[in-house]
């Protein structure tokens, strides 16, 4: 091999142990401008380094007060200090470490959290970085997006999908100097959850394992609650189709809970609704109003109009867009199939597979086509774009 290749051969192994040895660094309470916070111990222990130099420890009964003032961070605790500071580093010394941040104004409710946390001023607000293991994080999420009783070829399936998501979205917030935010814009992350079993030991047997498409490309893993019977093609809900998002037939979460909804409208309201929409309502018998959708469509239409499904379910916010519509007196009847967009994995259908016996390998590919599973460092396009330096790394 000529030097230079061997080189940046060298350098891109570099960067990939990196992102492997590199935390996520999450912003907690993103949505919230909180001026004035507690901090204290839940597990382990931690040194507390206050613009790079080490204060002091933070042991069972020490609570840590911290506040925006102006640009700087002005700390206080328990035992009498007071000091302003730029920039507040709590690094974990025990095998396993969490902290608790409470809220004081304003007045939300106090989370645990693992590993680390990093305090900065960001544009005049108080950041919260929650420098935590990927797997810590996963786990966490897996919980709040799986709920805790299915079983752990399901989590490992949902560990997989989190993951891939994960990676594809590191350079989210890149520009405001962390990964991802805790709110729905990235993923929901509302601090440790119970630490259910089944599902650490899921993400452990799946360290590292991602979904790719043909190309060695992360995938989109998109999924939803219920399919109602089929998935949703994306192009037909997306702007851009994605190969491996196709449609399915899937028979496994026909008699799951939220396999059928219903949705009653007055006559009145709907006319309204498709005259709003340039439908030409007047003058026609409203038994025209019905449209069956017993597969998948992608309009809503009647009289050369159409209305994409997607809108209609946005505008009336329903369950899904799988509904077909039909006429009963003076109202409209939407009857409904599945929750959510419809896109690639549908969660009920994932847990009943998982029950039957099915592996996570199955279930992955029955729901997206032609994919591959690969570790992440044996991916390639992990690009530098998606790396932070970790200020831990430099105590
Ligand atoms: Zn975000
Ligand atoms: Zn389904």
């Amino acid at each position: 091999m000529p030097k230079i290749q061997k080189i940046i051969c060298f350098v891109s192994v570099l960067i990939v142990l990196n992102v492997l040895a590199q935390k996520v660094s999450v912003s907690v309470y993103n949505d919230f401008d909180l001026t004035s916070v507690v901090v204290s111990l839940d597990e382990g222990s931690y040194r507390v380094y206050c613009d790079k130099t080490y204060q002091f420890t933070l042991d069972t009964n020490h609570v840590i007060y911290i506040t925006r003032t102006n640009d700087q961070i002005s700390l206080r605790d328990s035992k009498g200090h007071i000091e302003m500071f730029s920039k507040i580093l709590f690094r974990g010394t025990g095998n396993a470490n969490s902290f608790k941040i409470r809220p004081v104004n304003p007045l939300i409710g106090e989370r645990k959290y693992d590993d680390e946390l990093e305090i900065r001023i960001d544009l005049n607000r108080l950041l919260f970085l929650n420098w935590v293991d990927m797997d810590d994080y996963i786990a966490t999420v897996v919980e709040s997006e799986g709920g805790t009783k299915a079983t752990v070829e399901y989590y490992k399936t949902q560990s997989i999908i989190t993951r891939t998501y994960t990676y594809d979205h590191l350079d989210r917030h890149i520009e405001e100097g962390f990964h991802l935010c805790d709110g729905v814009h990235c993923q929901a992350y509302k601090g440790r959850g119970k630490r259910n079993s089944l599902i650490l030991k899921a993400t452990k047997q799946t360290a590292g394992l991602v979904i790719t498409d043909k190309n060695q490309e992360l995938i989109t893993a998109a999924f939803h609650a219920n399919c109602g019977g089929e998935t949703a093609n994306s192009g037909d809900v997306w702007l851009l189709s994605k190969p491996y998002l196709q449609t399915v037939k899937d028979t496994y979460c026909l008699y799951t809970r939220n396999t059928r909804w219903k949705r009653i409208i007055s006559m009145q309201e709907w006319s309204n609704y498709l005259k709003k929409n340039d439908f030409p309502v007047d003058g026609f018998h409203v038994s025209l109003f019905a449209f069956d959708q017993p597969t998948r469509k992608k309009n809503y239409i009647w009289m050369n109009r159409a209305i994409p499904f997607k809108k209609i379910r946005n505008d009336w916010k329903l369950r899904s867009s799988f509904f077909s519509v039909r006429v009963e007196g003076n109202h409209i009847i939407l009857d409904g199939k599945g929750y959510g967009h419809g896109i690639g994995l549908c969660q009920e259908g994932a847990m009943e597979m998982a029950l039957k016996g099915k592996t996570y390998q199955e279930i992955i590919d029955f729901y997206y086509q032609d994919v591959k599973f690969f570790h992440i460092n044996q991916i390639k396009a992990l690009e530098e774009s998606k790396l932070l330096s970790n200020p831990f790394d430099d105590l």
